[in-house]
């Protein structure tokens, strides 16, 4: 029997799993699986999204220009190069598409974001795997894997689900490497959280380069996950291409007057990054004096290792903590079958977490 078939490529793409949200056990719940911000977002965000209820018949500015103004003023950007998604997904998805097709290649990292192989698959290229070095993105690595089929270059930096990131002065290195015709794509989900002075996102390479582009998202620190809303900076000619390519309205109101509002409450952001500074550097030090290695993090998340040892393997600890309500995420889709990744949490779900890891590592429980 004949039937519709899709476009070569999608069968073969591992459908994404996102983070756990439910657990077994009876008492509350801690999701610490999908990088959300313990604070929420910004109660001006809250209210600017209610207000918008009142225009929910009437289509959204294509454009999203007062987004565009308002992102362009926070970072001093030109706003003709700013492109509005539905998440950065939506980016991601539009770029692979308007750049990669059949016969092409793009390059990812070992354990790099999930979501550049499915955009690559969709696209019907074929995504290349670079080594990292020490859970580290390898710029070296990444070079060697260019073939005449790369057209794009996968990096999120800093990386999900590992936490590390590069120098600036790496990536330059890369950007030089590349053949100009190579698109690199600066995933830049987590910046905000990043308080290294070697860092940088990706705004002065995008504002130098014809080849480079950064995605950001209102998902992480902004806290805005449930809205879709994310953002890319990039070159005229890329923001033509995918303009073309891109729904016409593709950010509603509601993200868009939250949006406007969250970028501009710099008194929360404040907040949120003095949260994760605190706990993060608190859940690395107390996981660590545990005997776990932990992989230093610049986000706000880090990934545990457990020892491959009956009783004590990454598997046995999340069944363990799942019981307790702490819902972490299994990372072995990223090739880390040893590790779960541990989201910065309150601080009562951080506590209880080492707690629960403290407990588990005296071995006092039986938990398969
Ligand atoms: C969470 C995340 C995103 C954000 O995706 P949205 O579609 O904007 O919610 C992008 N890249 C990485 C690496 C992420 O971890």
């Amino acid at each position: 029997m004949k039937r519709p078939e899709p476009q070569r490529g999608v069968l073969e793409i591992e459908p994404y799993v996102g983070g756990r949200a439910r657990a077994d056990g009876a008492g509350p719940i801690y999701k610490l699986s999908a990088n959300e911000t313990p604070l929420g977002p910004s109660k001006a965000a809250i209210e600017a999204f209610k207000d918008a209820a009142s225009s929910l018949s009437l289509y959204p500015d294509g454009g999203a220009a007062e987004l565009r103004e308002a992102i362009a003023e926070r970072y001093g950007l030109n706003p003709n190069r700013i492109v509005c998604g539905a998440g950065s997904d939506e980016l991601l998805h539009l770029l692979a598409q308007c750049y990669l097709g059949e016969g092409d290649e793009s390059i990812v990292t070992e354990h790099g974001f999930l979501v550049y192989p499915i955009v690559t698959s969709a696209a019907g290229a074929k995504a290349v795997v670079a080594k990292e070095v020490g859970y580290r993105t390898d710029v070296d690595a990444i070079l060697s894997a260019v073939t005449e089929k790369t057209r794009v270059v996968f990096l999120a930096n800093p990386n999900n689900p590992t936490g590390t990131y590069i120098p600036a002065e790496e990536v330059r290195r890369l950007q030089q490497g590349l053949r100009p015709d190579i698109l690199l794509i600066l995933d830049a989900a987590y910046s905000e959280y990043v308080s290294k002075n070697d860092y940088e996102a990706g705004i002065e390479l995008v504002a130098t380069c014809e080849n480079v582009v950064m995605t950001r998202t209102f998902s992480k620190i902004y806290g805005l996950a449930g809205l879709r809303l994310g953002w890319m900076y990039a070159p005229q000619h890329i923001v033509d291409v995918v303009n073309r390519v891109r729904g016409p309205f593709n950010v509603s109101i509601p993200a868009m007057k939250a949006g406007v509002a969250a970028i501009r409450d710099l008194n929360h952001l404040k907040l949120s990054r003095e949260h994760n500074d605190k706990w993060l550097a608190w859940l690395t030090g107390e996981i660590s004096n545990l005997g776990l290695e932990v992989t230093p993090s610049v986000a706000n998340f880090l990934i545990i290792h457990f020892p491959n040892e009956k009783g004590k393997t990454a598997k046995d600890a999340d069944a363990f903590l799942m019981k307790r309500g702490l819902i972490l995420r299994a990372v072995t889709s990223y090739g880390l079958p040893d590790c779960l990744r541990l989201t910065v949490g309150t601080e009562e779900a951080n506590r209880l977490v080492v707690a629960a890891l403290a407990e588990f590592m005296n071995g006092k429980a039986v938990t398969s």
